[in-house]
Formats: structure tokens, sequence, C-alpha cells
């Protein structure tokens, strides 16, 4: 059994995107967070996967997504040059990258090494800080929304969990739409950590907020595999 880890998005924003794999996520103690799983330390083949992978893409879309259940601060040096040669090769215009809020000050070093336009991506998942830093445990302290969209551009918002409430989702929507270029709903699915999904919150969700998907810059992942990758194959 392996992963899906290349696929190409036509609906919204069509892009390539990849899931690569990497070295550990240097934060990894998000409560809600088991894809950690794909980390690996085994270097050597971490670079062989990617580069199966990065074989993949073609530039059809001219934008390239890579995620790598982590930041991409953890890619190795040479997955970042195997990710540069394609980005040049395929006529890449714009590359994504995800990266936890603690990189925040690092960012110019990914901008300084690839000569595309970059758009990163951080995982906020609420604006409600206790909720955000005592139950999800994501360690991202910030004093506004301001703050966040000075360096990032896209966040990812996480909704459903059991302990959110609808008045912390209509919220953190709100500032989403308000502050964000671009803005990714997870919808939570249980997985295997303890924190497990309010499905009452979530059917609330899905018919109050069902617009989200006719707005072009708000991708809504009811499914953590509506991207495309991260699914099992045989
Ligand atoms: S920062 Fe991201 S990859 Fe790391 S533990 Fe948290 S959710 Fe998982």
């Amino acid at each position: 059994m392996s992963i899906d880890r290349y696929h190409v998005i036509t609906e919204k924003n069509p892009r390539e995107i990849v899931l690569l794999k990497s070295t550990p996520c240097k934060w990894g103690r998000c409560t809600f967070c088991d894809y950690i799983h794909d980390n690996s330390t085994a270097v050597e083949e971490i670079i062989e996967t990617n580069r199966t992978v990065l074989e993949q893409i073609t530039g059809s879309q001219k934008q390239l997504e890579i995620i790598n259940s982590g930041s991409c601060f953890e890619l190795p040096t040479e997955t970042l040059k195997d990710i540069k040669a394609v980005v040049e090769e395929k006529g890449i215009e714009t590359l994504y990258f995800e990266s936890h809020y603690m990189y925040r000050n690092r960012l110019d070093e990914i901008r300084d090494f690839f000569n595309v336009k970059i758009i990163f991506k951080t995982g906020i998942e609420t604006f409600d800080q206790t909720f955000r830093n005592e139950i999800l445990k994501k360690g991202v302290v910030f004093k506004n929304p301001q703050e966040v969209s000075k360096q990032f551009s896209s966040i990812c918002l996480m909704v459903g969990i059991q302990g959110q409430t609808k008045e912390i989702i209509s919220k953190d929507i709100q500032i989403a739409l308000d502050y964000f270029e671009r803005v990714c709903v997870n919808v939570f699915v249980n997985n295997s950590t303890e924190i497990k999904a309010d499905d009452q919150l979530i059917k609330w969700f899905e018919k109050e907020y069902r617009f989200l998907e006719d707005m072009p810059h708000v991708d809504v992942l009811w499914h953590n595999t509506d991207y495309g990758v991260g699914g099992k194959n045989e």
C-alpha cells in the first residue's frame, strides 16, 4: 500500500500538488495531527522518494503546491534543489509552500532560493488563542491577524472539533476572509489522535458555510484527502 503523492487540481486555482516526505516536523506537538507519521529520518530515502514524485510534474498549470506534513524548512536541501530544477525546467511561475509560524522570520531564505512567486501557507487552525494553544497545542502566538498576514498570505483553519463552538468558527471564517488572500478550511476527520470530531458542529458548518465553496480564493476540504494526495492506494 502506498500513498498518493501527486495530483492536478483543475477545479479552483488550478495547480499541481505534491505531498513530499520530509524530516520530522520540528514542532510535532499538535494534538490533532497524525500525518507526521509520514516524516522520516532516512534522508537518502526521502530524497529518492521525492525525486520519483517530482518527476511527475508537467508544469501544465504553471503553479505548484508543495506539502510535506511539516514545514518546507524540514525538506532536505537536495529536495529543495530538485524542486528548483523542476520549477525551471517546467516553467512553474508560482510555488506554494507550507510552514509553521515559528519559521516566520526565515521565509526570505526560500524566497531568495527560488526565483518565482512564493505563497506561504500556515496552519492557524483558529484565531481563538485558548483553543489553538491549549487544546490543539499549536504553539502559535500572535497579537492580531494582521501580524500573521504580513508574513503569510494563505492560512489553514480547522473546523468541527469537539470543544469548538459555532461562535469560534464564525469568527474564524470572518477574520480569514477579511485579512487573507487565500484560505483553506479543513473539516476535521477523526484520526489516530485523541482529538475527536463534533458531527453536529460539522453538519451546522456544512449548512451555514456551503457558500465558501463558491469563493475562488477559499478551499474547503470536507475530507483531508480532497486535494487528491495523502490517500492510500494499492
Ligand atoms: S506543525 Fe503541522 S505537521 Fe507539525 S505537528 Fe503541527 S499540524 Fe502536524
